[in-house]
């Protein structure tokens, strides 16, 4: 079931998904500094789901977030991918689509080459207040990469 916090109710949806997002953006660049950021060397290892057996979890506030990097890119669907990677990485480049706006599960993931996933006591806090954009959003809690953001491009407006 959704979920709503009844003090977001009356807001344009509009604004608040431009406020949220304004949040959940903060929290990535709190996240560069404390503590200190994993050393990404875009190896891309952890965007083949495929090979890693895992697929990051975004909260609905995360999705918002790389659905519209995704828009400023100049695509308006989720690419599609056949071979189980992330549907963001490049066929061709083999870039992140999105990365300034990248989840926060592929800022703090399982990544060896980048220092090796956080400890869940490290990022407690911010994760506290993806939770907390996520019940203002009426989010249902953290979702697939691919189905919470196909949905946050199709909320987009
Ligand atoms: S969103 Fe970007 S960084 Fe995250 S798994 Fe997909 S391609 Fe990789």
């Amino acid at each position: 079931m959704r979920r709503r916090n009844p003090l977001s109710s009356s807001k344009d949806p509009h604004v608040e998904m431009i406020e949220t997002a304004r949040i959940v953006k903060k929290v990535y660049e709190d996240l560069s500094t404390n503590p200190p950021e994993r050393n990404c060397t875009l190896q891309t290892e952890c965007c083949r789901f495929q090979i890693t057996g895992k697929t990051p979890m975004l909260t609905k506030g995360e999705a918002v977030v790389a659905a519209k990097a995704l828009r400023a890119a100049g695509r308006t669907k989720l690419p599609e991918r056949a071979d189980g990677a992330c549907p963001l990485l490049h066929p061709y480049t083999s870039r992140c689509m999105v990365y300034a706006g990248r989840p926060f599960g592929c800022r703090t993931h399982f990544c060896e080459a980048a220092g090796g996933p956080y400890e869940r006591k490290e990022v407690i806090a911010h994760i506290r207040i993806l939770e907390e954009v996520d019940e203002r959003l009426g989010g249902d809690g953290p979702r697939a990469l691919q189905p919470a953001i196909r949905d946050a491009l199709a909320e987009l407006f």
